[in-house]
């Protein structure tokens, strides 16, 4: 897409599970930007996650990822931090991306609930210098509105609100309820393989 520097997505996350919230982030951000693709970068080890929960094997939130995108133009499943054998600070993952792709620039793509929080993130400088910030619409609740973050090239992208959320899924797996159609079929039926989530049912 386009001509010149390549533009990439990078959509991080702990995907435990993938449901339509993250894609329809990264396909209207893809299209918002003119981006070329948007790599959606599964967390090996979300280390602001662990310990508050059982996290799902790196391999199994990969798997979801790479059933979810599979034949979705510019949407790529990365292992780039499931390779990588501590924990998943975004600063390491952009310049690694950066080290194998030179001159492409990067999109960092965050959720408005994460905006707030980018403070207590590792090296979040190096994070700023090495990307542009996007900061998607998420309808959560005490979520500010507005973040300043000074120092930071933001752009904000607005999307179709949905309010579904990876927790809320585990919620409902636990309690025998329906994931159909808000995590995409083939992640659905990745679930149902592995078994995840008490099955998916
Ligand atoms: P959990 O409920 O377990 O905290 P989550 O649904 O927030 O999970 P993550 O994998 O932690 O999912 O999120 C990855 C990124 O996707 C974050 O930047 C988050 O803000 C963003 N995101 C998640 N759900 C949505 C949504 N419904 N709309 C917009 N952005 C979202």
């Amino acid at each position: 897409m386009g001509e010149g520097v390549e533009r990439i997505g990078v959509f991080g996350g702990t995907f435990d599970p993938i449901h339509v919230g993250h894609l329809v982030a990264a396909v209207n951000v893809r299209h918002a930007l003119g981006l070329d693709s948007v790599l959606m970068v599964v967390a090996g080890e979300p280390w602001q996650k662990i310990g508050a929960r059982a996290i799902t094997p790196a391999e199994d939130r990969y798997a979801m990822v790479e059933a979810a995108v599979q034949g979705v133009p510019g949407l790529e499943a990365s292992r780039i931090e499931v390779d990588r054998p501590q924990e998943s600070y975004t600063a390491d993952t952009l310049e690694a991306l950066l080290a194998a792709r030179p001159g492409v620039r990067l999109f960092l793509i965050i959720g408005q609930d994460v905006a707030g929080r980018l403070h207590t993130w590792k090296r979040p400088a190096d994070v700023a210098r090495l990307s542009t910030l996007v900061i998607v619409n998420r309808p959560v609740a005490g979520v500010t509105a507005e973040v300043d973050l000074p120092g930071w090239d933001v752009q904000h992208v607005t999307i179709p609100p949905l309010a579904v959320s990876s927790s809320e899924l585990r919620r409902r797996a636990s309690q025998g309820q329906p994931l159909d159609y808000l995590v995409p079929d083939a992640a659905l039926r990745c679930i149902r393989e592995r078994g995840l989530y008490a099955g998916g049912r």
